[in-house]
């Protein structure tokens, strides 16, 4: 398992990110499929997910009964039901076997999801009992540090009404823009110490907003480019609790690489 600076241990998370991919259930049932035959069921240290396209879930959900692969939601409703033409709810996610929401992605920030949206989604998705992946991260990288401001302000928010029972289902992923593949750097990858360098003020900020305890509940994942070329470095050197992997999620041999890197080390 991964070390937190105080010396607990988090189980990694690695969550794929398929995003709107693929085009059919067909193509997302085999994609799904491949990636469990892959993986097979055997030393897993690392919880993983996939995030599919909603319209995917129920039928994704039948081959991850048999794997090792829990299935992730790319967003949520914080409302349970009503006049909200297009969302989905928790309740819903929850019926379809749903354990991991992934909250605030900067592709939804960039169409308008702002602080507030991001701060009641997490808060619901914790209320429902399901793990909340939110994502935090500065669109560049200035050389006088205002990108530690810009996250904090994203974590401040979002951590507004977080009870201190529902840390152990928040996990805070880092995805600097900048080095997300649909960022404007495409193809930029953090460094394992940018990676670092940022895991450690996010845990300063939890331990301000919580106290020290807080820390060894709270898993703090990287994503941005991640790839089975980088997964070491930002692992062991930048000391992240997992990935969330967007691209190369997509690819069976690649993903399950990413996922054995992070088995391996976290041992
Ligand atoms: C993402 O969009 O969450 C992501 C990390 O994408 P990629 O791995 O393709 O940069």
């Amino acid at each position: 398992m991964v070390k937190t600076v105080f010396g607990k241990k988090h189980i990694p998370l690695v969550i794929g990110n398929w995003k709107m991919n693929p085009e059919t259930e067909v193509q997302a049932q085999e994609l799904f499929t491949r990636i469990h035959k892959e993986l097979g069921t055997k030393g897993s240290v690392s919880h993983v997910a996939i995030a599919a396209p909603y319209v995917f879930i129920s039928s994704l959900f039948k081959i991850a009964k048999k794997s090792r692969i829990s299935i992730a939601s790319q967003d949520a409703f914080y409302e349970p039901q009503g006049t909200f033409t297009g969302e989905i709810s928790l309740p819903m996610l929850k019926g379809f076997g749903v354990t991991h929401v992934i909250v605030g992605h900067s592709e939804r920030r960039k169409n308008g999801e702002s602080d507030e949206r991001v701060q009641k989604k997490t808060q619901t998705v914790l209320q429902s009992g399901l793990t909340a992946v939110v994502c935090v991260g500065e669109t560049i990288r200035d050389a006088h540090g205002e990108y530690f401001n810009t996250v904090e302000a994203q974590l401040r928010s979002l951590c507004t009404e977080i009870k201190p029972s529902q840390l152990s289902r928040l996990v805070i992923a880092y995805e600097p823009i900048w080095a997300i593949s649909s960022g404007d750097g495409k193809g930029k990858t953090a460094t394992a110490e940018d990676a670092h360098e940022m895991k450690l003020f996010i845990q300063k900020c939890i331990v301000e907003l919580f106290g020290r305890s807080a820390v060894s509940k709270v898993r703090i994942i990287y994503g941005g480019s991640v790839n089975s070329t980088n997964a070491e470095n930002l692992i062991v050197d930048g000391q992240v609790d997992g990935f969330l992997v967007g691209g190369a999620s997509l690819k069976p041999a690649e993903f399950v690489k990413v996922i054995r890197i992070s088995d391996s080390h976290g041992k």
